[in-house]
């Protein structure tokens, strides 16, 4: 396997990007394939579509597993393709994008990279089209993938992308409701709901799972988060931030979302 991907099951490939520490699936069928996650800006999407065509000639359909900038700010390089996610990601998208945009803009204006501050602001924004309420059934080319939403998590709107693979195992692509190699990310979190939809993505669990960031995973990892994620919000509740598995500015950002959804559910 070449172009960077890693083959986690028969025809099933995950290529880690050293931006971001993210990842991106590609699913291989007869004559069709699925790109999971397009990256952050034009020419890394790019990127990403000639390490598609190292792999597989054939026309591609898109998912983005949530609308963070990383995840879905490179679609536009996949059209005209169909690209499916929740109809939560493209409300979202379309509602915050400019607002993500010019974060990531400031960021490396900041760290003096205006070569990457000026190819994220002209990059287009383009909405998944393909809309998801609770689950949708795609044929890959004779390989079935189904597009869940398993409730509210690292934001209102995750999709996790499940792959049939060989005998009754599975690959499920988690979006960032799993993260290897960092603490989860809270801007956008549903504290309160976020192990229970882990949960659910644990018993769906037969086989890798890959996160949104950091290495392919598994079953257990994901069981062993869902823990942190229910001992996050123990201390929350107690009000110990520093009681927490994660560090204090995770901890952070997790009390203040805890605060605005429970305003929000009053
Ligand atoms: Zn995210």
């Amino acid at each position: 396997m070449s172009a960077g991907w890693q083959e986690v099951a028969d025809g099933i490939l995950v290529r880690r990007h050293a931006e971001l520490d993210l990842n991106c699936g590609l699913v291989l069928g007869e004559g069709a394939c699925l790109v999971v996650d397009t990256r952050s800006r034009l020419d890394e999407a790019a990127d990403l579509v000639a390490a598609v065509r190292a792999v597989t000639p054939h026309p591609w359909t898109v998912v983005n597993t949530h609308a963070h900038y990383d995840h879905s700010f490179g679609n536009a390089a996949f059209r005209p393709a169909v690209i499916w996610g929740s109809r939560g990601c493209a409300a979202t998208l379309t509602a915050t994008a400019e607002e993500q945009r010019a974060a990531v803009v400031a960021e490396f204006r900041a760290a003096g990279d205006i070569h990457a501050a000026e190819l994220m602001r002209v990059t287009p924004v383009d909405p998944p089209d393909a809309l998801v309420d609770g689950t949708a059934v795609l044929d890959v080319g004779g390989r079935e993938v189904v597009l869940r939403f398993l409730g509210r998590g690292h934001t209102d709107h995750d999709l996790v992308v499940e792959v049939e693979a060989a005998g009754d195992a599975t690959v499920i692509f988690a979006g960032d409701l799993v993260e290897q190699g960092a603490p989860p990310a809270f801007e956008d979190a549903w504290p309160a709901e976020w192990p229970a939809t882990l949960g659910r993505l644990h018993a769906l669990a037969r086989g890798p799972v890959v996160p949104g960031h950091g290495a392919v995973v598994d079953a257990a990892f994901v069981g062993t988060q869902r823990e942190e994620l229910l001992a996050v919000l123990g201390a929350l509740r107690e009000g110990r931030l520093d009681a927490g598995p994660y560090p204090p500015a995770t901890m952070r950002t997790a009390a203040m979302r805890l605060r605005a959804s429970e305003l929000r559910s009053r």
